[in-house]
């Protein structure tokens, strides 16, 4: 657990994906992103570090519904009554509402199959308590919708200490290992539509939401030139997808 900016801590131990806490005080302490199901422990672990039980939590806001992200958000729903936010579009599929889109391996290499496979196989089940949409502000979080990656993955900017918590929809750690650090598009095989995430990702930029900080879910926090930097990777892409990298 350590401080990054404001009342933003990072839940450094948890391997697989990351989990921030915004940190306001009592009645304002906010999971962004859950971390996977087998980190649960880890997750109650640094909570306690923290110094915070998780029935003191306010809620968790989901970028995206993946399993590294979403799967311990049924836990603390159920466990401790924390209530879980995500986009709608994501809502919608993970109670089941709207058709889940598999994953397909695509030009990926076959570690990102297998994991994709997984992914389709043993997906997150929950039923949200609160269904986000575009422009929202939670927790002092703006909601920025960036389907692709997934159908309701979802940008939070918080403004005003100028940091993005990004989830999957921009990297700052090379996939599909994610042990590399550095700025990257979503992953092809893990991503529903590789064109629709980058053509998302170009048009919140092009809106001029200012940011200096990138929390991605993956990688470690990319401070002060972050927008600097993925407006330059924006710029060298082409407008169609990404090749992926082969294992
Ligand atoms: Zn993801």
């Amino acid at each position: 657990m350590r401080p990054v900016v404001g009342p933003i801590l990072h839940l450094r131990r948890l391997l697989v994906s990351n989990v921030w806490l915004l940190d306001g005080g009592p009645g304002d302490r906010w999971l962004v992103d859950t971390g996977h199901w087998s980190e649960r422990l880890t997750l109650a672990a640094e909570l306690r570090r923290a110094g915070i039980g998780a029935r003191e939590l306010t809620g968790a806001l989901l970028t995206h519904r993946h399993s590294d992200h979403a799967g311990n958000a049924a836990w603390l729903q159920r466990r401790f009554g924390v209530p879980i936010f995500a986009h709608r579009a994501d809502a919608e599929v993970l109670d089941g509402t709207r058709p889940r889109k598999r994953l397909v391996r695509g030009e990926g290499s076959r570690l990102a199959a297998a994991i994709a496979q997984f992914e389709n196989y043993a997906p997150v089940r929950l039923r949200v308590d609160r269904a986000l949409d575009d422009g929202d502000v939670v927790a002092g979080l703006e909601v920025h919708w960036v389907p692709g990656h997934t159908e309701g993955s979802v940008l939070y900017r918080h403004a005003t200490t100028r940091a993005l918590l990004s989830g999957d929809a921009l990297l700052a750690a090379i996939p599909p290992l994610t042990i590399r650090q550095g700025l990257a598009l979503p992953y092809p095989t893990f991503t529903i539509d590789p064109a629709q995430a980058l053509a998302s990702l170009r048009e919140f930029h092009r809106r001029g939401h200012p940011y200096a900080h990138l929390l991605a879910g993956h990688g470690r926090p990319i401070l002060g030139d972050a927008r600097e930097r993925a407006e330059r990777m924006l710029a060298e892409r082409e407008v169609s997808a990404p090749r992926p990298a082969s294992v």
